[in-house]
C-alpha cells in the first residue's frame, strides 16, 4: 500500500472543534493510539504528518513504531501571523521570528518544517483562494533559512501566485495546490518539487451536504486537469490525502486518493509506478539529516 504522505493525527475527520478539546490540554493517548491502529489495519506504514500547534503529532511520533510505522512530523506548521495557519500551528512577524520558530521545531524534534504560504479554497468564491498569499520573495527567505537548517519544507500552498512563488522558492514539497494553470504545472515538472494534490478533500465532500455539489465540481474538474497534466508532464506527484479533515479518513484515505489518481488517468502500472517515485522523494528528503 501506499503511504500517507499528509496527514494531521490531531483531526479525527469528523469533528474539528471536539478533536481541538481533545487535545488542547494534554495530547489525548488513547486517540492518537487509536489513529495509528488505522494505519496499522490499513497497512500504511508510512505516515508524514502536517503538524498541529499541540503536541499531538509529537506524540504520534513518539508512539508510531510500535506500531509498525514510519512516522515523520514538523512538530507544528509555521505561519506568518494574521495570516491563514494558526489551526496548524506557530507564527511569525519577521523572519528573524520566523528563524526562531525553525530552531524550535528542531529543539522539539522535527523531521522537516511545514510553513504556510496561502489561505485554503473559498467555496463561496470559484478560483479564489483565502486571504492574501505570501509575498514571493518573503517566501524565498523562509525556504532558504529552511534548508540552511537542514529541513526539507512542505509547503501549504493554493492559487497560481502562491504555488509559482513556493516552486520558484525551492519547497520540498507542495500541498494542495489548488487553481494552478498549465504554466504552473510545467515550472513544478521542470522543479523538484513533489506535489501532493490531496484530491479527496474536495471529492469526498460530494452528497455530504456542507457545500453544494455544483460548487464543488468544477473543484474537481479543475484538479483533475491538473493531475492529467501533470503526469503527462512527468512531474513529481505523491498520494496524501490530508487524513483528519472533514470527510477525510484516518488509514482508508490512503486508498480514496490513489483510486481518485486512477479515476483520472486510468489504473495502470505506470501510473502507480509515477505515485510511487513521487513518495519516495519524500520519504528520503523529509527526514532529520
Ligand atoms: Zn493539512
Amino acid at each position: 500500500m501506499f503511504g500517507e504522505c499528509h496527514a494531521h493525527v490531531l483531526m479525527n475527520g469528523t469533528n474539528y472543534r471536539q478533536a481541538v478539546l481533545q487535545h488542547r490540554e494534554k495530547p489525548d493517548e488513547a486517540a492518537v493510539r487509536a489513529c495509528l491502529e488505522k494505519y496499522q489495519e490499513a497497512e500504511v506504514h508510512f505516515v508524514r504528518d502536517g503538524g498541529d500547534p499541540y503536541g499531538v503529532s509529537k506524540l504520534a511520533a513518539r508512539l508510531a513504531p510500535e506500531y509498525g510505522i514510519d512516522y515523520r512530523t514538523p512538530i507544528f506548521a509555521v505561519h506568518k501571523n494574521g495570516h491563514y495557519g494558526s489551526i496548524v500551528g506557530r507564527g511569525f512577524d519577521n523572519l528573524k521570528e520566523f528563524h526562531q520558530r525553525v530552531v524550535e521545531a528542531k529543539k522539539e524534534g522535527a523531521d522537516f518544517i511545514k510553513i504556510m504560504t496561502t489561505g485554503l479554497l473559498d467555496f463561496r468564491d470559484h478560483g479564489k483562494v483565502t486571504g492574501t498569499p505570501l509575498d514571493a520573495e518573503e517566501v524565498r527567505e523562509m525556504v532558504h533559512i529552511a534548508h540552511e537548517e537542514g529541513f526539507a519544507v512542505m509547503s501549504h500552498t493554493n492559487g497560481v501566485y502562491g504555488v509559482k512563488a513556493a516552486i520558484e522558492a525551492g519547497v520540498d514539497s507542495l500541498e494542495h495546490g489548488n487553481y494552478m494553470d498549465e504554466e504552473a504545472i510545467s515550472m513544478l515538472a521542470d522543479s523538484h518539487t513533489v506535489w501532493v494534490p490531496t484530491l479527496v478533500t474536495v471529492r469526498n465532500l460530494i452528497g455530504a451536504g456542507r457545500f453544494e455539489d455544483a460548487v464543488l465540481r468544477p473543484i474537481i474538474r479543475q484538479a483533475e486537469k491538473m493531475v492529467s497534466l501533470a503526469y503527462q508532464k512527468k512531474a513529481k506527484v505523491a498520494v496524501g490525502s490530508d487524513a483528519g479533515a472533514y470527510m477525510v479518513p484516518h488509514g482508508t484515505a490512503v486508498r480514496q486518493e490513489y483510486e481518485a489518481f486512477c479515476q483520472i488517468l486510468g489504473n495502470t502500472t505506470e501510473v502507480k509506478d509515477w505515485l510511487y517515485s513521487g513518495e519516495q522523494e519524500i520519504r528520503e528528503r523529509f527526514r532529520r539529516k
